[in-house]
């Protein structure tokens, strides 16, 4: 599923090819792509030329300026500039100039000059939203901040980390928490920061939480270096696979061994996803919670002897 450097990889990809094109038309091939009908779309995109490319956790965005010649640029359907963002979700693809296929994409950019911008999405959870640039802040407010910026200080950290109960996994991958971080990122930070995925995420201390923020951001930065994790259906805009692939420590390689300690690397289960670790390189602590089926029977107890809840054991 594309995550942070996934979709920052298709950004820098687009930046190259589709700053100054024309949206002329847009095409809609298959209506649960979006909340807006073909219509709608139209209205809000064609006409306009694409005007710059920016990316907030896993959404695309593309500005797009008011359409030429309208007058005086009025403000949303009328002509006035819109915002559009794509998530790509579970096998999104945003081809440039796409090799004809089987299957037709879900929804396609008509450019001028001559191209299409296509959305292949085999899986068809991707989406696609259109409004006006007034409407942005809305639609992000409850997202974290990005683990890029400013705000994802160790402080900022530290505060969204105090009193949490979910397991260090659920945390990372909570949009509202920070912005951006999926299944393989979460698991690869973990490892690089050498916590268990089911420690609870308010048991972190603050030297912990130092590392796990700089084991984010290397582990973020590494994907971008590599063009993207393609350990399932990946390719930027060209067609292209990312490598970050190759260099997983963690994840989706159970039973290999770790490459660091050489134990073997073990796969549970985390809020219903699936958590790759290594035992020795990331120990179990106090505050570990229980979240995995495969731990029933054999539960850890947390620092004191309770459950970090401070509920009953469950059965
Ligand atoms: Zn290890």
């Amino acid at each position: 599923m594309p995550e942070l450097p996934e979709v920052e990889t298709v950004r820098r990809r687009l930046l190259t090819c589709l700053p100054g094109l024309v949206v002329r038309d847009v095409v809609v091939n298959d209506p649960l792509v979006s909340a807006q009908s073909e219509a709608e779309l139209r209205a809000l995109l064609a006409g306009r030329r694409i005007a710059g490319l920016r990316r907030r956790g896993k959404y695309l965005i593309v500005d797009l300026g008011a359409v030429e010649g309208a007058p005086g640029g009025a403000p949303g359907p009328g002509g006035g500039p819109t915002t559009a963002v794509i998530h790509l979700r579970m096998t999104g693809q945003l081809l440039f100039r796409p090799a004809p296929a089987d299957r037709p994409p879900r929804f396609i950019w008509r450019l001028d000059p001559r191209t299409d911008l296509a959305f292949r999405d085999v899986r068809r959870f991707g989406r696609l939203w259109a409004f006006d640039p007034s409407a942005e802040h809305e639609f992000f407010a409850r997202m974290g901040p990005e683990p890029f910026g400013d705000a994802f200080s160790v402080a900022y950290l530290r505060r969204a980390l105090e009193g949490r109960r979910a397991p260090l996994k659920s945390f990372l991958l909570d949009q509202r928490r920070i912005a951006g971080v999926g299944n393989i990122y979460a698991d690869e930070a973990l490892f690089r920061a050498r916590l268990h995925p089911l420690r609870a995420a308010g048991s972190v201390g603050s030297r912990e939480a130092r590392r796990l923020r700089e084991a984010l951001l290397e582990t973020l930065q590494a994907g971008i270096d590599h063009e993207g994790s393609s350990v399932e259906s990946f390719v930027d805009p060209a067609g292209q696979r990312g490598s970050f692939q190759e260099i997983l420590s963690v994840y989706q390689r159970t039973g290999e061994p770790c490459r660091v300690c050489g134990e073997t690397v073990r796969r549970l289960e985390v809020g219903g996803r699936g958590t790759h670790y290594c035992p020795v390189c990331q120990p179990r602590r106090g505050g570990m919670v229980r979240g995995s089926r495969r731990l029933r029977g054999s539960p850890v107890p947390p620092r004191g002897g309770k459950p970090p809840d401070g509920a009953p054991p469950r059965g």
